[in-house]
C-alpha cells in the first residue's frame, strides 16, 4: 500500500507541471495565423477574430478559416449590395495605428521622416523602444503615465 501511495504522489506531482508549458507553447504558436484580419471587398468590412461577431453568434476568437461556409459579411447585407460569402474577403492588415492617449495616428505610408523612420515602415517594425510623439511634447501625461510605447496604440480599422 505504500508503495502504491508513493508512486501516485510521484506521478501527480509531474502531471501538475507538464500541462502548464504545454500550453503556452500552442497558444503562442498557433496567435499568427488565426489572428489574421480579413476585409470585405465590396464594402470594406473587416472581420476581426480578435472581436469575432458576438451578436451574430460569433465568439470572439474565432479564427477567419473557422467561419462557417454559411457566413455572410453583416455589413454588405444591410446595405442591400446582395450576399457577399467569404470568397468576398481578402486577408487585411492595418496601416494605420491610434494612440490611446491622445489620438495621435502613426500612419505606415507617411512614416515619422522628422525622426528617422522612412515611409512605408510597418508598424510592428517601428523600435521597441518607440514613444508616441505627441504625449511625449506633454510632460502631464509623461509624468503620470510615463511615455507611450506601442503597446498603446491600437489599430484602425477604417
Ligand atoms: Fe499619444
Amino acid at each position: 500500500m505504500a508503495k502504491a501511495v508513493e508512486t501516485q504522489k510521484k506521478t501527480g506531482a509531474k502531471k501538475a507541471k507538464k500541462p502548464v508549458a504545454v500550453k503556452k507553447k500552442r497558444a503562442s504558436k498557433k496567435e499568427p495565423g488565426s489572428l489574421m484580419r480579413y476585409k470585405c471587398r465590396i464594402c470594406g468590412y473587416v472581420y476581426s477574430p480578435l472581436r469575432g461577431e458576438p451578436h451574430n453568434g460569433i465568439p470572439a476568437g474565432t479564427p477567419f478559416e473557422d467561419l462557417p461556409d454559411t457566413y455572410l459579411c453583416p455589413v454588405c447585407g444591410f446595405e442591400g449590395k446582395g450576399k457577399i460569402g467569404k470568397w468576398g474577403f481578402e486577408e487585411w492588415r492595418p496601416t494605420r495605428y491610434i494612440c490611446s492617449m491622445c489620438d495621435y495616428i502613426y500612419d505606415e505610408k507617411r512614416g515619422e521622416p522628422h525622426r528617422g523612420i522612412k515611409a512605408g515602415t510597418k508598424f510592428e517594425d517601428l523600435p521597441e523602444d518607440y514613444v508616441c510623439p505627441v504625449c511625449a511634447t506633454d510632460p502631464k501625461i509623461v509624468l503620470r503615465y510615463g511615455n507611450v510605447l506601442k503597446q498603446g496604440f491600437s489599430p484602425l480599422y477604417e
